[in-house]
């Protein structure tokens, strides 16, 4: 029986990871949930899963939920980090949003404990540093981003020298063949509505910028490490070809299967095992033909902007992954346009002085830093008529 704690229970992976868990009742029990704020749900996350501790992040709401449950309830910063690390725990699903993902998701691969990441900003805004402590701490970090997860079972057992390229594939989002023209009038209702997954408000915006394939070959590069030149991005608007490796000797192996994060999560909490009817089976028949395209990194340079940041190194990506998160809040909040976003995290990347990476503190200060200075740049566009932006 593994014993599971979720980090980001109440959101779009937490939910989908406890729907996994409790379809399977002999392999997995959750020990220990944390989320930001819905003490809501997570009281009847408590209720049917009956975890031993749980944390938000909100003082607010813990003292709310301490009122209505048994289970000890730990707040703040500190609580995020005592789910992520509790003893009773073997795997750690890493999935709170952002950047706020990272110190839980160290204190848990500190405390020797496996990990499924779902939360790419954690390996974009710190990666060596992350990578390099799982593997002083001999833990397996098992990703549930659906594209490394294909990867990953593409490439288990064979050896990194016959590897060509990796190629990630982009369903192209719901914007996929707008003109940039097109794109100044369209709000976070219509960025919302993707095409083929059901997933977080802000993966969805980050999925129609193209920065979440951006983030991805940077994800991709820790992960696998690849070199930025090895690591391509195909469109394929089905979204069935969840990536490919393509080897030496011109060979490709790609994984498919019906758009469903189920199977990322489940693969990741039973690897190496596989499990039975995890998703619908996929019908090739009805589904026709698959189609690819190169990407559009013109009209969506969010994508260039990320290798870019991935070619400089050191504090860019921090710097990338933090102005990309206040630009998309803007724009979710109705306060910028949607090509205002790649233009303020190119002034906050073009202004930034690179730093290279200490320690977990340099990202920090770089994250804050860009942040303000992100949040700046939308006060003074949010006051101009898009015309003079
Ligand atoms: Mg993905």
């Amino acid at each position: 029986m593994k014993k599971i704690a979720i980090l980001g229970s109440t959101g779009s992976i937490g939910t989908s990871a406890l729907e996994v868990i409790e379809k399977y009742p002999g392999l997995f029990r959750v020990t220990a949930l944390a989320a930001s704020r819905n003490h809501g749900l997570l009281l009847e996350q408590i209720k049917k899963f009956r975890p031993e501790i749980v944390a938000l992040h909100d003082s607010g709401s813990a003292s709310l939920l301490r009122g209505r449950t048994d289970v000890p309830v730990y707040e703040g910063r500190e609580g995020l980090d005592k789910v992520a690390s509790y003893p009773g725990a073997d795997f750690v699903i890493s999935s709170i949003v952002g950047f706020a993902g990272l110190r839980p998701t160290l204190a848990a691969i500190r405390a020797g404990k496996d990990i499924g990441l779902a939360n790419k900003e954690v390996l974009v805004t710190a990666g060596d540093i992350v990578m390099a402590e799982a593997r002083r701490h001999g833990v397996r970090m098992l990703p549930i981003d659906s594209e490394h997860s294909a990867i990953f079972q593409c490439l288990e057992g064979r050896g990194r020298e016959s590897v060509k390229n990796i190629v990630l594939t982009a369903s192209g989002g719901p914007f996929k063949g707008k003109t940039r023209k097109e794109l100044e009038t369209v709000n976070a209702g219509d960025a919302l509505r993707h095409p083929n997954w059901q997933m977080g408000r802000k993966i969805t915006v980050d999925s129609a910028t193209l920065m979440n394939k951006g983030l991805e070959v940077i994800e991709a590069h820790h992960l696998f490490s690849a070199g930025q030149e090895h690591i391509k991005v195909l469109i394929h608007p089905q979204s069935i070809i969840h990536s490919m490796v393509e080897f030496i000797d011109g060979s490709l192996l790609a994984q498919l299967s019906v758009p469903d994060m189920k199977a990322p999560i489940a693969y990741a909490l039973s690897y190496p095992q596989r499990l039975d009817e995890v998703i619908p089976r996929l019908d090739l028949v009805k589904t026709g033909s698959l189609s690819f395209q190169e990407p559009d990194m013109e009209t969506f340079p969010c994508l260039a902007y990320a290798y870019e940041a991935l070619v400089e190194g050191g504090t860019v990506p921090a710097v990338l992954n933090a102005s990309n998160e206040i630009a998309v809040d803007a724009f979710l909040n109705g306060r910028i346009g949607f090509n205002d976003i790649p233009v303020i995290i190119k002034k906050a990347m073009e202004s930034h002085k690179k730093q290279e990476l200490r320690d977990e503190n340099t990202v920090l200060e770089a994250d804050a830093l860009a942040r303000r200075s992100a949040l700046r740049l939308v006060e003074d566009m949010a006051k101009k008529p898009i015309k003079e932006r």
